[in-house]
């Protein structure tokens, strides 16, 4: 018998929490999930407990009904968190959630391992906004420090003369002011940190976003330069042993010629990487789970070349996706709202042809 922890708590019950429940059923790992939502995502495929993420006695009950905890969006209250690990082990450790949470936080981690990021000055005033366009110059990107994802709380600042807009717009809170980075390309890259400390990386992916919302990525990168891919692993390893991590980690970075840059992490599995279950050796939410547990990490090689298509907003006639070579659908069973990741298409081939030629049959598929 195993006395490795085989039942996993998980904070949150979204798509996220949905796909790593269906890894764990593979590997005979027990997942329930806590979110104050009812008919989450995942509590179709595994227990739910319905709570708020501060609910102590919702918190206690999933963390004595598990071995180990782990969370899958990274809003999940620092206290929470800080609460279930008097009780269970907790992982990615706290720390990695607080420094995720704030964008200045996450901006001084970045560069205290080494890893360049974009011309920030914070904010905390209006006044101060006026400061930093002076220092930092338009076009510049004010964001929120909490709160903000998928491109919500950010204001793009072309002129100075429209700072008082942009500074109202985002809700006149704590800020960071970005210079506009012209970059090549976005890229990211998943990688998982065990509990001994052995890392697997997956390859840097190229995504597209619209309107701040992850749209597709390509998987690799096309024309992934190897040293790229060693760059942006060192930055991920450095990352990950600054926090003392154990799960997954993805970490955001813009290409600009033959270098990177920090944009933001998320500690926890990633929209990026998606594609990870059928186009890697292991996914990245098997990865997560045997990280959690202890167990020995699966290789991140991919399998040839896969696309990932987000399906936000109005699901596609699931025939049509089903008749198409290569596509693998995943329909989270959400309510069509505008701008609401409802699921997701991964076309994989042999080759980038092939591939080009299969996605493009994905995205005329869909609404
Ligand atoms: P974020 O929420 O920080 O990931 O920003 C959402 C998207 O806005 C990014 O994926 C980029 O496309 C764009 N963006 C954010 N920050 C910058 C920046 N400093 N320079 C250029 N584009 C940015």
């Amino acid at each position: 018998m195993s006395d490795r922890p085989l039942r996993v708590g998980i904070v949150g019950g979204g798509q996220l929490g949905r796909m790593l429940a269906l890894a764990g059923h593979d590997l005979g790992i027990a997942c329930t999930t806590l979110d104050p939502g009812i008919d989450t995502p995942a509590s179709a495929v595994a227990p739910a407990i319905v709570g708020d993420y501060d609910d102590r006695e919702r918190l206690a009950e999933l963390a004595f009904g598990s071995d180990v905890v782990t969370y899958e969006f990274e809003n999940v209250p620092v206290e929470a968190a800080l609460f279930v690990e008097t009780m269970r082990p907790v992982w990615p450790p706290p720390a990695a959630l607080e420094a995720a949470q704030d964008r200045l936080t996450e901006k001084q981690l970045f560069t205290t391992v080494g890893l360049p990021v974009p011309m920030y000055s914070p904010v905390d005033s209006l006044a101060g906004l006026d400061e930093a366009l002076e220092r930092l110059g338009t076009p510049a990107v004010l964001k929120t420090r909490r709160l903000g994802y998928d491109g919500k709380g950010q204001a793009v600042i072309n002129d100075p003369l429209l700072a008082e807009d942009a500074w109202r717009s985002v809700g006149e809170v704590p800020c960071l002011l970005e210079a506009l980075v012209e970059f090549d390309r976005e890229l990211s890259i998943v990688a998982a940190r065990g509990a001994d400390g052995e890392t697997v990386c997956y390859p840097l992916v190229e995504n597209h976003h619209a309107e701040g919302i992850l749209r597709r990525t390509l998987a690799p990168a096309p024309e992934l330069d190897p040293e790229l891919q060693l760059a942006a692993e060192a930055h991920a390893h450095a990352v990950l042993a600054e926090l003392g991590y154990v799960g997954v980690l993805a970490i955001e970075l813009f290409q600009v010629g033959e270098s990177l840059l920090g944009n933001e992490m998320a500690p926890r599995v990633h929209n990026s990487g998606h594609w990870t279950i059928e186009g890697a050796e292991t996914s990245q939410f098997e990865n997560h789970l045997r990280a959690v547990c202890g167990l020995p990490l699966g290789p991140a090689e991919a399998i040839g070349v896969s696309a990932m298509v987000n399906l936000i907003g109005e699901m596609p006639d699931r025939a049509d996706v089903l008749a198409l070579p290569g596509a693998h659908l995943h329909d989270y069973g959400k309510q069509p709202r505008h701008g609401r990741k409802l699921g997701h298409i991964t076309v994989r081939a042999a080759d980038d042809g092939t591939l080009a030629t299969r996605s493009e049959a994905a995205v005329a598929a869909c609404p």
